[in-house]
């Protein structure tokens, strides 16, 4: 059975182009890039290309802005905790409450110690409430972190718009952005509209480079101090041996991305076929965040009546791999923070899936999705106690 995979936003598959870039520093360039003979010299300064090349993607003043890390998790984590440690004495971050949980549990866990976290509320489109998270600010705001785009929904958020207002209120905020969905999708420029954000951190694993490379953009003259301690590497700022290999793939996926950065039309004109397609042959279904500036490749839906679980298990079955809006855990269906968040309605909540598509995605393949799924729904539905309610009552949208 061939399989198609519509589960991007949790992550992508190695481009070969990436692949073939990485090999040799697998077989002949495996030197340890602090040694000192000529040939750990050389893959030393393939990784300082990588970083000029990488600098420059997101149009960075000095690649010395750029640390390599292991992945986004750690990338959120040092930038956060850096930003605390340079700054002892402030206790107060605001964050929202829909980011990953790579941002998400770390301010839940500084919450508990120690330090007092404002949890940015956003509306049923996914939209952030920009006023809440002004009003917050206090004489000991430290850190301001926004996610760019959300992992679930795609919604994007306007960190550009959010940084200045924040910096008008106080300009020694620091202000930090998971860019971990955006980055490979939306071209980031960090010298002009996003002058005002100070951090990014971004994962190669979501556009096309390996799992196993992150990185951490710092702005220059930022107050923050290395979270991870040991050697002298990434300028002091990251220790640890640098994962050359996978470098060169972080480098190689961005240059693709430049190159295919018109190509997300595409996909989101095949995203939004899908939906009308979907609008049109399923009743009861509510497109999350449909009203708000989105990913292209992102579409998040909460079919009425039906839950996630069978549903990603019959599309499982035919080979058509997606994620479930809801997880598992001990038994009941949890609805994710940030259904919650938004308050998708209750009999809508639980039935959620995301569909996401990347640059491989094509027509043939989402045309076998749309010939399949609303035959699924039905014959869901049909067994499905809450469907019986959801018919039965007012409808919630
Ligand atoms: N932040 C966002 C928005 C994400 O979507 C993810 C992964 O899904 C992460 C952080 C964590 O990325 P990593 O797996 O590289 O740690």
């Amino acid at each position: 059975m061939k399989t198609i995979y519509l589960d991007n936003n949790a992550t992508t598959k190695i481009a070969s182009e990436v692949l073939e870039a990485m090999l040799p520093y697998f077989k002949e360039q495996y030197f340890n890039p602090s040694s000192q003979y000529d040939n750990a010299k050389k893959v030393f300064n393939e990784i300082q290309k990588a970083r000029i090349t990488i600098a420059s993607f997101i149009n960075a003043s000095d690649e010395k802005e750029i640390i390599f890390t292991s992945c986004a998790t750690e990338s959120n984590n040092a930038a956060i905790i850096g930003t605390l440690k340079a700054n002892p004495k402030m206790k107060h971050i605001i964050t929202t409450s829909v980011e990953h949980p790579a941002v998400l549990e770390l301010c839940k866990y500084l919450s508990l110690n120690g330090y007092d976290v404002s949890f940015i509320p956003v509306d049923k489109n996914g939209n952030l409430d920009i006023d809440y998270c002004c009003n917050k600010i206090r004489e000991d705001t430290v850190l301001v972190s926004v996610m760019h785009a959300n992992n679930e929904t795609g919604v994007i958020f306007p960190i550009d718009d959010i940084s200045k207002k924040v910096k008008e209120i106080k300009p020694d905020i620091i202000f930090h952005s998971d860019a971990t969905q955006s980055v490979g999708k939306i071209r980031l420029d960090m010298g002009n509209n996003l002058h005002f954000v100070d951090m990014i951190t971004f994962s190669g694993h979501k556009f096309h480079a390996p799992k196993g490379i992150g990185c951490l953009y710092i702005r220059k003259g930022t107050p923050w101090l290395p979270f991870l301690l040991g050697g002298h590497q990434e300028n002091g700022q990251r220790a640890g041996t640098e994962n050359t290999a996978y470098i060169i793939g972080l480098m190689q996926a961005c240059l693709l991305a430049e190159q295919h950065m018109e190509s997300i039309k595409r996909i989101e004109i095949l995203r939004n076929y899908f939906e009308e397609e979907m609008m049109a042959k399923i009743p009861y279904i509510i497109i999350n965040g449909r009203e708000a500036k989105r990913l292209q490749n992102t579409s998040n839906i909460s079919f009425y009546g039906v839950e996630s679980e069978s549903i990603l298990n019959a599309l499982n079955q035919r080979g058509i791999y997606v994620s479930a809006g809801s997880a598992c855990t001990s038994g009941t269906l949890e609805p994710s923070h940030v259904l919650k968040a938004m308050k998708v309605p209750d009999g809508a909540m639980h039935g959620t899936i995301r569909f996401s598509l990347s640059r491989y995605t094509n027509r043939k393949e989402i045309d076998s999705l749309i010939s399949i799924l609303p035959e699924i729904i039905h014959s869901l539905r049909k067994y499905s106690s809450s469907w019986n309610t959801v018919l039965n009552r007012p409808r919630e949208i």
